[in-house]
């Protein structure tokens, strides 16, 4: 049963109510392990579903453009104030509706159109939003991109310097989707600097490690911080910007009025409830649990002769090229959602294949870990993967079926938030 439960909307809609109840147990019987996927807690349920949905707050505290703010301001006030104390910066704007608007955001605030941003480039890890040809940020601006070294898998910053150099880009985006070391912001500002370049650390992914003390902080680096707050964060679906007091203003103003209208007031309540849960101890053990499972993981993949791009990883986040099992990405992906393990196809770095169906996996274990999963379970997950991709290859339906069956016993034992069985 879903909780907090939703018996007005089974009674008021129940072809919807028992989607909703089905998409719950779906989740509790899967190994969710999509990376940028959590499972929040019933706490942000709660505040996520309140009617604080039924007001319009145009503006920011104390200078809104309707009236009756009185506690929507404090909501708001308080998710900034606790933002700003777990991520120790001087501003933060709490608005954004999801990461990409974020990002929308940052380009209004530094740059006009025709302006050069570098950023990663999307196959290599990035994110769309960091100048991808196909996204706004690609077509408005003058987009130049970095990407990882053949042979390392990782990031090679006198590629970034030698691009920044030449380019002299106005802002420079770090941080990715498909990222699994650790960024290194400090090398990044130091090329920032050099170029006269705002430096945007993009922590979307990342944001519930850096908060947990489980990756280095690009505070004091970055001159502005974009994450969303649903990844590693654990919190609804939306995003903060976070930055330096001199570049509050900009920040504020590109936000609103420059992009958004009414902040959704609901998701900030959800919002200040995952900060105040990321400032507690059991965060820390949890962002560190995240870490210790992908290295476990990593190593059993290994161990199995799995090919992931970079070796392994430093985060929550693995890469896996395929092309070694003999199977594409899509297949694979597809195959091991029916065995109960939900994860992504996804580009490899110099991928020969096309991004609709390419030679990559993948996965992380930011969900798993939230369900209680720890290094012990990972050898056995290594080899859930590995026996269904392998299932996969010769079209054996029935171990695939086996798999998920057998998933379901283990996660029986870890209870789900947001969801109860009895
Ligand atoms: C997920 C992600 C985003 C976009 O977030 P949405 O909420 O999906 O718009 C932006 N940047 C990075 C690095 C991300 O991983």
């Amino acid at each position: 049963m879903h909780i907090p439960p939703i018996p007005s909307l089974t009674a008021a809609d129940p072809q919807l109510a028992g989607l909703v109840e089905a998409e719950a147990q779906r989740q509790h019987d899967k190994l969710r392990m999509i990376a940028s996927e959590n499972y929040v807690s019933a706490a942000v349920l709660e505040a996520s579903g309140t009617v604080l949905t039924n007001k319009y707050s145009e503006g920011y505290a104390g200078r809104r453009y309707y009236e009756g703010q009185q506690l929507i301001d404090q909501i708001e006030t308080l998710a900034i104030e606790r933002a700003k104390a777990l991520f120790g910066v001087d501003h933060a704007n709490v608005q954004p509706y999801s990461g990409s608007p974020a990002n929308l955001a940052v380009y209004l605030a530094f740059l006009s159109p025709g302006d050069t941003v570098l950023g990663m480039s999307l196959p290599m890890g990035g994110h769309l939003t960091h100048g991808w040809s196909v996204s706004a940020t690609g077509k408005w601006f003058n987009s130049v991109r970095y990407g990882v070294s053949r042979e390392t898998g990782r990031i090679d910053l006198d590629e970034v310097r030698d691009v920044a150099r030449r380019e002299r880009p106005k802002v420079i985006f770090c941080g990715g989707t498909a990222v699994p070391r650790t960024i290194d912001f400090a090398g990044f500002a130091e090329i920032a600097r050099e170029v006269g370049a705002v430096l945007v650390a993009d922590i979307a992914h990342i944001a519930g490690l850096v908060a947990g003390g489980a990756h280095p902080s690009p505070v004091g680096h970055a001159d502005v911080v974009t994450t969303t707050t649903h990844k590693t964060l654990r919190g609804p679906r939306g995003a903060m910007i976070l930055s330096t007091a001199e570049h509050a203003s900009a920040i504020d103003k590109a936000v609103f009025p420059g992009l958004q209208g009414g902040p959704h007031n609901h998701t900030t309540a959800g919002i200040a409830v995952a900060l105040r849960e990321a400032s507690g101890p059991d965060f820390r053990a949890y962002a560190a649990q995240i870490v210790a499972n992908a290295k476990a993981l990593a190593a059993a993949l290994v161990e199995r002769g799995y090919d992931l791009v970079s070796g392994g990883t430093d985060n929550h986040l693995i890469l896996a090229d395929l092309t070694g099992q003999g199977i594409g990405g899509k297949p694979a992906a597809q195959a091991l959602d029916r065995a109960g393990i939900e994860l992504n196809y996804n580009t490899v770095p110099y991928d020969p294949r096309k991004p609709f169906d390419p030679s990559g996996i993948r996965l992380g274990t930011a969900a798993l870990t939230t369900r209680g999963l720890t290094e012990e379970q990972m050898p056995q997950v290594a080899a859930w993967m590995d026996e269904a991709i392998g299932a996969a290859v010769k079209d054996d339906e029935s171990t695939i079926e086996r798999i998920a069956g057998e998933v379901r016993d283990l996660l029986a034992g870890y209870p789900m938030p947001g969801y109860a069985t009895a």
